[in-house]
Parts: C-alpha cells; structure tokens; sequence
C-alpha cells in the first residue's frame, strides 16, 4: 500500500451528460484527492497519441473520434493505491461487466461511449499525468 496519482479523464460522453460533479462526488467520498485538474477540448493528433496504444485496435479511428466529439476534464488524483481505487470507482471498461455501483454500470452507454479514464499501472500513470500537466500544475495538499 502506498500514497499513488493516477491520470483521470471525464470522456465527451460524461461531459455532455453533466456528470464531472457526480464523478468528482465518488472519488472525494472514496477518500482520493483532486491535486489537479481543467477542462480542455482534444485536437485530433492529441487523441491519437494519447491512445498510441491501441493504434492496432480495430476500434482505434472511432476511438479518437469519439474523445475529440467534446470537451473532456482531465484531473490527477492522490491517495492510497489511487491507481486500483480509481480502476474500482470506474468498472469495467463494458459497462454489461462492470460491477454494480461502478461509475461505468451507472452511466456508460456502451463500451466504447463509458464516461471515464483512469490509468492502468504506474508507468502509464506517470506518463499520462505529464501527458496534460506539468510538475508545477499539481497542488499538494498541506491542509
Ligand atoms: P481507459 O483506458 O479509457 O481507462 P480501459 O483501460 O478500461 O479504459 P482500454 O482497453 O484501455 O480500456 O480501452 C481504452 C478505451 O477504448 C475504452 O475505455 C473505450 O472507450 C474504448 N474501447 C475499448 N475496447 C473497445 C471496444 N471493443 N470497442 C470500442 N471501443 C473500445
Ligand atoms: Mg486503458
């Protein structure tokens, strides 16, 4: 167990829904802290590198489509394993496997349009946090 940040995202679809309050709601009531955070729209070369991943995937082009559609609000979070807990506050990535309660099982449409992103592991969360922010954009908390 240990103190961890990890990259969230509030996808188009959760933006459009008016759900960045009820997203915030569950990571502050599981006890994670927002240390950083701003709303921006995507531009198509952005989207594309930051899902560089899934490049081969056949739901890539629609992917990048889909995360450039709208606004989205990127934050990090800090607190305990925050990388795993954030995974669980979302649920699966269909949101038909995703676990009851789960921000994915309450309110995603499908598997692709599923609200939210977190990072994967540590080395994705690192890199994907200095994706959007720059060390001094991150606030620690002292009170
Ligand atoms: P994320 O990386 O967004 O947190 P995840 O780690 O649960 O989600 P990944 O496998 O990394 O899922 O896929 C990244 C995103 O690509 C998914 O969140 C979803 O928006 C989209 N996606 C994944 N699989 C599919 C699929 N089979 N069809 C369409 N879109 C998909
Ligand atoms: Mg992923």
């Amino acid at each position: 167990m240990a103190i961890e940040r990890t990259l969230s995202i509030v996808k188009p679809d959760g933006v459009q829904k008016n759900l960045i309050g009820e997203v915030y709601r569950r990571f502050e009531q599981a006890g994670l802290r927002i240390v950083a955070a701003r709303m921006i729209q995507l531009g198509q070369a952005q989207a594309e590198a930051f899902y560089a991943v899934h490049r081969e995937r056949p739901f890539y082009r629609d992917l990048v489509s889909y995360m450039i559609s709208g606004p989205v609000v990127v934050q990090v979070l800090e607190g305990e394993s925050a990388i795993e807990r954030n995974r669980e506050i979302m649920g699966a990535t269909d949101p038909k496997k995703a676990a009851k309660g789960t921000i994915r099982a309450d309110f995603a449409a499908s598997i692709e349009e599923n609200v939210v992103h977190g990072s994967d592991g540590p080395d994705t969360a690192r890199n994907e946090i200095a994706f959007f922010f720059a060390q001094s954009d991150i606030c620690p908390r002292r009170r």
